[in-house]
């Protein structure tokens, strides 16, 4: 039993990092595109020459297919953060498919298919479909809290106290989920960014997760996080849409 397991796990797991000894890090940004964060992301990046990776809502790409193609163009991976952001275990298999089946079709092809579950909610039958959809999950080996209103110098700690060779950090440069409207704003995240880059400048190159990924060893494990109700009924989302997961919150 052990080792079919392992077998599951090698084959499907989620990759947690890369080992390698080369200073290389994945900077990874979750829910754009956005209009305004991910063109001033974009800029920083530059500014730096450090490569990153998006996953992109499927609902916003398609609103904005000329971000993607910028992105894109500017040699950045594109993954799949679903179509429009639900909590997957909590989604019959074929909503989860369809999530994953209609963000895939508008992004562009990239090889393999990286895939970040939103929320970080996972369970062995939403790690089954994403498999069966020719996708590779990728979750973090450090996620920044830039969606609570903390400030720049803050986030840019916490991401310098989390880098190590072959780390895959998250952030955000768009938000579909938020609790306070005010902390959509982006700033923080892009400035924390600009001095990230620029105090380990020559220490560490930021390059995309495929090359992350074949240039080490990716560290796959079993992700597990069960759906959060109470937080996913606060939360309100940035399409203006409301999502129901089945019983509200006693
Ligand atoms: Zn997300």
């Amino acid at each position: 039993m052990k080792f079919i397991h392992r077998c599951i796990e090698r084959l499907a797991g989620t990759v947690v990092r890369v080992r390698t000894t080369e200073p290389l890090v994945a900077l990874t940004f979750d829910d754009g595109p956005d209009p305004q964060g991910t063109p001033a992301l974009l800029e920083r990046l530059a500014a730096h020459g450090a490569m990153a990776t998006f996953f992109m809502i499927g609902k916003r790409a398609a609103e904005q297919p000329e971000l993607v193609k910028t992105v894109h163009r500017a040699g950045h991976a594109i993954g799949n953060h679903t179509w429009d952001h639900p909590s997957l275990p909590l989604l019959s298999r074929a909503e989860r498919r369809c999530q994953l089946r209609r963000t895939a079709e508008i992004l562009p092809r990239q090889g393999r298919m990286l895939f970040r579950p939103p929320f970080g909610h996972f369970d062995a039958p939403s790690q089954l479909d994403v498999f069966l959809c020719a996708g590779q999950a990728v979750a973090w080996s450090a996620i920044i809290p830039d969606w609570e209103g903390r400030p720049a110098a803050e986030l840019a700690e916490l991401a310098r106290q989390a880098l190590h060779p072959g780390a895959i950090l998250a952030m955000h440069d768009g938000l579909m989920d938020f609790t306070d409207a005010c902390w959509r704003d982006r700033r923080p995240t892009i400035e924390a960014v600009d001095l990230l880059l620029s105090e380990t400048a020559g220490r560490y190159k930021f390059v995309t997760l495929p090359e992350l990924m074949r240039r080490g060893k990716p560290v796959r494990a079993c992700w597990r996080m069960a759906p959060d109700l109470e937080m996913l009924h606060r939360l309100k989302r940035a399409d203006g849409t409301a999502r129901r997961y089945g019983r509200e919150p006693s």
